[in-house]
């Protein structure tokens, strides 16, 4: 929510949000963008925020998260005399090819998604979103898998996760962050299949660990160019934009 908010993007002009799996660290923020475009449209009316979330724990999640808000939406709504407020919830089986989940009202954007690799989280997708300019690709949490780099085919820009799985197996031995590096995309593995189905342009987000220096956040590039991956190639900070098509 802060983050968007720096980004230039208040909540009430999102046309639509979108889950790619129930974890916390990725729906924490979901009630806030909700709430708070809730109370701001009392000066600009945009209606009930579109979700869209797959099936299961997130779509539960989604269906659940402003019991919580009960009585603050309650004392507010007196106050104001305004009705309570409400989702636009469409869901999703998560689909093992590339299946478009959305579309804009005027058609030029397409928003497709595809079920990733994050068991013990199932029902956890990557999206593609497609516009006349050219198509993205966000991988949501997986470990690296083909499926992603399958609904990437064309695409000019895939941000794909990454987590330093094989570069800190030692370091890891025997500890939790070995059960929880094992859902996630080991750098190297990225690198290599992103080579293989030709991405132009990649991404990192979502980096674990997360880097302390620059020398920290080039080990992640230099993993994934092990990987053999020869394109554009950043790692992520928050708040970066990037430009694609003409
Ligand atoms: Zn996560
Ligand atoms: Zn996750």
């Amino acid at each position: 929510m802060i983050r968007m908010m720096e980004a230039g993007v208040a909540p009430v002009d999102l046309t639509a949000q979108f889950v790619t799996h129930y974890h916390s660290d990725h729906v924490v923020d979901l009630p806030d963008v909700v709430m708070t475009r809730w109370i701001t449209q009392q000066l600009k009316k945009t209606g009930p925020l579109p979700i869209v979330t797959p099936n299961g724990p997130a779509q539960r999640f989604v269906e659940r998260m402003l019991d919580a808000f009960d009585d603050d939406i309650h004392v507010r709504m007196e106050h104001t005399d305004s009705p309570a407020p409400r989702l636009k919830v469409t869901s999703f089986d998560a689909p093992t090819v590339s299946t478009e989940v959305w579309r804009s009202v005027d058609g030029l954007v397409r928003v497709s998604a595809i079920g990733v690799r994050h068991e013990p989280v199932r029902d956890a997708v990557a999206y593609r979103v497609d516009t006349p300019d050219g198509a993205v690709v966000i991988s949501g949490d997986t470990r690296a898998c083909v499926e992603v780099f399958e609904l990437a085919n064309g695409a000019d820009l895939v941000v794909h996760e990454a987590c330093r799985t094989a570069a800190m197996a030692k370091a890891i031995s025997g500890t939790v962050f070995e059960t929880i590096f094992s859902y996630h995309s080991d750098t190297i593995e990225v690198g290599r299949l992103a080579q293989q189905h030709g991405i132009p342009r990649l991404v990192l987000t979502h980096l674990i660990p997360a880097p302390q220096t620059d020398k920290d956040e080039k080990r992640f590039a230099d993993d994934v160019r092990a990987g053999g991956f020869t394109g554009e190639l950043t790692v992520g900070r928050d708040l970066m934009t990037f430009e694609i098509g003409r």
